[in-house]
């Protein structure tokens, strides 16, 4: 795999509260000759396993920080990028350093940067999930909880993580408001947040239902195709002027 064929979609997030775009999750792509768009169920794993995903990760992150830079020189000055960081590469030692430099050599202020993490890596190694968590914070970046509500630990890290938002997982998002188990999950995640004094976002939003339901809950913010797909950047930047 050469870096040269991998891209990043940008999907926006929403505001529903302000009902503005806030900001983007970076998703990567990889432009195969042969077999054309791979989605990264198509890639990631390998990429894994063979540790590409160390260098992958760290074209991404820069990339993305490079990008909201671009945006804030554009006039957007209220967007945040939002990237996703795998297990591999919130094990290394040096994560928080590699952002720090990242966020020099981009000059994107660390508040214009988000992070998503899974409660699996906090987890596994707490004490070092602490100490990196503790350094970005530093760094004013925003850390978000993804796929909230599908790993198995404890809740009891929500206080001892310096987290900034629970991302609820599509599997309970797709099953609202029809689904009285996950409309009452969804519901007591968003409730959670607030009482933690978290931000909570709500992914995988197609309907206009599913959209209706999340802003009766008070959910803050959503993403999901009734808003965008993921878009190539030139078309991001399109649907912020043409929303
Ligand atoms: P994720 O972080 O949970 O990302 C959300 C996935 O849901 C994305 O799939 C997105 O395209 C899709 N999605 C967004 N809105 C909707 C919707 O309304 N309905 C449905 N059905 N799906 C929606 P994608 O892009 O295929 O990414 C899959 C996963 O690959 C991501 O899940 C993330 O775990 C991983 N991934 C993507 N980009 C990166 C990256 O740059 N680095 C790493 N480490 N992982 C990445
Ligand atoms: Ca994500
Ligand atoms: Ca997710």
């Amino acid at each position: 795999m050469e870096l040269h064929v991998v891209k990043l979609h940008l999907q926006p997030l929403i505001d529903i509260q302000q009902n503005r775009v806030l900001g983007a999750e970076a998703l990567i792509r990889w432009q195969h000759p042969q077999r054309g768009l791979l989605l990264p169920a198509q890639f990631i794993p390998i990429a894994e396993q063979s540790g590409l995903i160390i260098e992958l990760g760290e074209w991404v992150l820069r990339t993305a920080c490079f990008q909201a830079r671009q945006w804030l020189d554009n006039g957007l000055t209220q967007l945040v990028v939002s990237v996703n960081v795998s297990a591999v590469q919130f094990r290394q030692p040096n994560l928080a350093e590699l952002v720090a430099q990242t966020l020099r050599d981009s000059g994107l202020p660390g508040d214009r940067l988000e992070l998503e993490l899974t409660e699996g890596m906090l987890m596994e190694q707490p004490e070092a999930a602490s100490a990196t968590m503790a350094a970005l914070k530093q760094m004013g970046v925003r850390l978000s909880l993804d796929d909230f509500g599908t790993g198995y630990s404890s809740l009891s890290y929500l206080k001892r993580f310096p987290i900034d938002k629970l991302k609820i997982d599509q599997s309970f998002v797709r099953e609202i408001p029809a689904d009285d188990d996950s409309s009452a999950i969804t519901g007591a995640i968003v409730s959670l947040a607030h009482s933690l004094q978290l931000k909570v976002i709500a992914e995988g939003v197609e309907t206009k239902e599913q959209l209706d339901f999340l802003i009766q809950k008070g959910c803050d913010e959503v993403q999901g195709y009734y808003f965008s797909k993921p878009l190539a950047a030139n078309d991001f930047q399109l649907k912020l002027s043409n929303p």
